[in-house]
């Protein structure tokens, strides 16, 4: 039996998102990441159904590395990449939460940064239809779209995974591999 939905990806559910017949895979060296240890999943968009509130782990990196539009997936172009969920902040609040060392060390503490969290730019016209469709993005009291900068930096997270026992009696060393990317938007940087 089909589990094939009517629902249209890049049309009716965003393209970034997970769907049920995804299911994780285990680790292993991912495109990408330039062949980096990851967290794969399933690759099977339109099956089953969408879970909305968790993107897909190889398409979200490729989001945010290619710059592709969660929405429909296809490349954005400097001067069409919006953010509804992304927020203003600052070099030295990024260095307070730890993650300072994604920084070129000579920005200055008061460089404004643009915290894109996991979530790459859209184009405009795909944030629109997003925020008439998306429940959670009409309840934000934030709708304002903000125009994400022209260079930035790639975060990555990671898990320390354990390989699955084996029948071997060597203990194996835990890996760590490559969840999701962080993107934040760097204006005015001629670094
Ligand atoms: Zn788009």
């Amino acid at each position: 039996m089909s589990t094939a939905s009517r629902l249209q990806v890049g049309v009716d559910v965003p393209w970034v998102t997970s769907w049920s017949e995804e299911p994780m895979l285990g680790v292993g060296p991912c495109p990408s990441v330039d062949g980096a240890m990851a967290l794969a999943q399933a690759d099977k968009p339109g099956e089953g159904r969408p879970l909305y509130s968790r993107n897909h782990l190889f398409r979200q990196r490729k989001s945010v590395r290619e710059m592709l539009c969660p929405m429909c997936g296809k490349p954005t172009a400097k001067g069409d990449r919006w953010s509804q969920t992304g927020r203003w902040t600052t070099a030295r609040e990024v260095r307070d939460r730890n993650m300072g060392v994604w920084l070129p060390q000579d920005l200055k503490d008061e460089h404004p940064l643009f915290d894109a969290g996991a979530i790459a730019p859209l184009h405009r016209a795909c944030a629109q239809r997003a925020l008439t469709h998306c429940p959670h993005l009409k309840g934000m009291a934030d709708r304002e779209l903000k125009a994400f900068p022209d260079a930035w930096i790639i975060a990555t997270l990671a898990v320390e995974a354990r390989p699955a026992a084996n029948f071997t009696n060597v203990p194996q060393k835990p890996v760590v591999a490559i969840t999701f990317l962080q993107l934040i938007g760097v204006p005015d940087y001629a670094g």
